[in-house]
């Protein structure tokens, strides 16, 4: 299972496709893109392989900013409404998660009772809340740093709002997750081989660091909103 983004000048679908391609190694039962532009944020999802996603997603769709998934099933059997992207109840939000939310359960009955559940997967849960707290009155920002404080588990999270094109949110806790560097763009990746035709500068997150992947910089704050500086080291490809 892997995640892959991208936010910076050039058309994200194959950027992602390829990223996702070089993840495959890691084992995936489904997959699927979002892609972000002005008229919001569409998705792409399927059972099977890449090559399968690669069929249905739209040839003429563009967009400068997306996010991409292999899932690895563990909540939900692997079909393609379970598939990643998920979005949230008026589909502002769209996320994509590895890992295993362990209080899912609690946290839907607790905080998400009158949100009908579009999948049976533990992830929807964390895209569900991030609207209830933005519905609330709470900024994105703000939404997902409530959102993940809640969480119990595993994750590895990249969100897209539609009302905001220049962001990706990012998240991660006991499941691997890198932001690369590049000239005009960034990326996200569980590993940093997805990206590596892209750039060779990476970041390590640390678990519980909340990331703000704009195509020009990367801000990270721990969860309580202090800022960390972290320099990207360089990954040396094999001669
Ligand atoms: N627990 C999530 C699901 O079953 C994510 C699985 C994964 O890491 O791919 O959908």
């Amino acid at each position: 299972c892997g995640i892959v983004g991208y936010n910076g000048n050039l058309d994200a679908k194959e950027i992602l496709l390829k990223g996702l391609e070089k993840l495959e190694y890691r084992g995936y039962d489904s997959a699927g893109i979002a892609i972000q532009n002005e008229k919001g944020v569409t998705v792409f999802k399927e059972k099977g392989r890449i090559a399968d996603l690669r069929n249905i997603v739209d040839k003429n769709i563009g967009g400068k900013i997306g996010i991409g998934h292999t899932r690895w099933a563990t909540h939900g059997e692997p079909n393609r409404i379970n598939a990643h992207p998920h979005q949230s109840a008026s589909g502002r939000f769209t996320i994509v998660h590895n890992g295993v939310i362990e209080n899912y359960h609690l946290l839907q009955r607790e905080y998400l009772k009158d949100v009908p559940m579009k999948s049976d997967t533990d992830t929807e849960v964390i895209v569900q809340l991030v609207e209830l707290f933005a519905n609330e009155g709470l900024s994105t920002e703000e939404a997902f740093r409530k959102t993940l404080s809640l969480l119990h588990g595993s994750y590895a999270i990249a969100l897209l709002d539609n009302k905001n094109n220049e962001v990706i949110y990012v998240a991660k806790n006991k499941s691997p997750l890198l932001v690369g560097i590049g000239k005009d763009f960034n990326v996200v990746a569980s590993d940093a081989m997805a990206m590596l035709q892209l750039t060779n500068q990476f970041i390590e997150l640390q678990d519980q660091e909340v990331v703000l992947v704009y195509k020009d910089k990367v801000e990270i704050s721990k969860l309580d909103g202090s800022p960390v500086a972290r320099q990207p080291y360089t990954v040396e490809l094999d001669a």
